[in-house]
């Protein structure tokens, strides 16, 4: 049988405790079979251009978040070995006998597509609200990813893509880019101050696009200079520098400058991109009373909120954002990205990419000691496949 490369977690072999990283090994090639899988009528099979590593990789890498899941989802699908990875760019190499028909998707189409691959049969999908879809698999943590040159994926989720538009590595980050077009569309940006919190790679698209939306003063805030170097080169015009802190509280000097500011009101709105319990105390108390905050960052466990009725008596509007719509979403993300003169796709490529320099990694010299070292030098690195 035909075998690949891919980057991986073996439950058996690897051990969640007693491993860290993505350990590359060889897998399957995977191939669609209708007589054998039904539902293959509906799925591809791609040629992984790039892929992304994403925040919720550099959990797995660290053995930090998905566990879980990804156990769980290995023990129902009789199998050890998990194939991670969920942003990517590709060429549908097959395709099965009914994609076309539902999809107009054809084989040599590029594609990259959706991560949470949705059931389309609960509440939520019929109603046409997929992102919280009640029954859905995510690409490289409860189903095989795209870490690998070849990938079986369903059709349903995949979105055509035009390299004369959008460049292919930055096609391989709609996925991202999409978290922050959704996490803008929830709230009304013209003319609005604006605090970012936690600029990693989402976070910075949020001030891109914040700005693109029209928002007057946009603040980012990290615990890394160089996210903030990068946020002022994409178009923040404040940055705060926060110290790493133990305390869950909001942070006083934070809490301080955004009032500085903002003529002592606070922010109008506040996207918390980071996800700690501190940084969300730091939206409810920088977010001006009538204001509000849009809820990304994700972290296991329990939130302590001190005064949280103050929350209510400022009349915040607070959302959480999970994924993107399928597919306002990816509408909106490429044309914020195809249009050459807001100079999004610019910045990103230059700035969040740094024009591949260093952050393209080819899956042939993967080593974990390299890609540590590039996680800890880079916001952003792809896989190049
Ligand atoms: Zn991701
Ligand atoms: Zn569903």
């Amino acid at each position: 049988m035909n075998s690949i490369s891919a980057l991986t977690y073996d439950v058996k072999e690897d051990g969640w405790e007693t491993s860290t990283g993505f350990i590359k090994r060889e897998v399957t090639m995977p191939a669609l079979d209708e007589k054998a899988n039904p539902k293959d009528v509906l799925a591809v099979l791609l040629e992984i251009q790039y892929a992304g590593v994403c925040g919720t990789d550099r959990g797995i890498w660290n053995r930090q978040v998905f566990k879980e899941l990804i156990h769980q989802t290995l023990e129902r699908e009789n199998k050890s070995t998990r194939i991670l990875g969920h942003e990517f760019v590709g060429r549908v190499v097959e395709a099965g006998s009914q994609v076309e028909n539902l999809y107009g998707i054809r084989v040599g189409d590029n594609v990259s597509g959706d991560s949470h691959v949705t059931c389309g049969r609960c509440f939520q999908c019929r109603v046409g609200e997929e992102e919280v879809c009640q029954d859905q698999a995510i690409l490289g943590i409860s189903t095989d990813g795209i870490f690998s040159k070849y990938a079986k994926i369903s059709a349903k989720n995949l979105w055509q893509v035009d390299f004369s538009r959008i460049r292919p590595e930055i096609c391989a980050m709609l996925d991202p880019f999409g978290n922050a077009v959704h996490s803008c569309s929830k709230v009304e940006l013209r003319g609005k101050r604006v605090a970012v919190l936690g600029c990693g790679p989402i976070g910075m698209f949020t001030v891109l696009l914040a700005r693109a939306f029209g928002a007057v003063k946009i603040v980012a805030v990290d615990i890394l200079e160089a996210n903030l170097n990068t946020a002022k080169e994409l178009g923040a015009h404040e940055v705060v520098l926060l110290r790493k802190r133990d305390d869950i509280e909001a942070d006083p000097g934070l809490l301080q400058r955004i009032r500085e500011l903002t003529y002592d009101k606070g922010v109008d709105v506040t996207f918390e991109m980071a996800g700690p319990n501190a940084s969300v105390n730091n939206a409810l108390a920088i977010t001006r009373g009538g204001g509000e905050v849009v809820l990304f960052g994700l972290k296991d466990g329990d939130f302590v909120i001190p005064e949280f009725k103050d929350a209510i008596v400022k009349g915040l509007t607070l959302y959480g954002v999970i994924g993107r719509q399928i597919f306002q979403t990816w509408q909106t993300s490429q044309r914020m990205l195809s249009d050459k003169t807001n100079g999004i796709q610019e910045k990103v490529w230059k700035h969040i990419l740094k024009e591949g320099r260093d952050t393209i990694i080819p899956l042939d010299s993967y080593s974990k000691e390299l890609f540590e070292q590039k996680m800890a030098e880079h916001a952003k690195i792809l896989i190049k496949f």
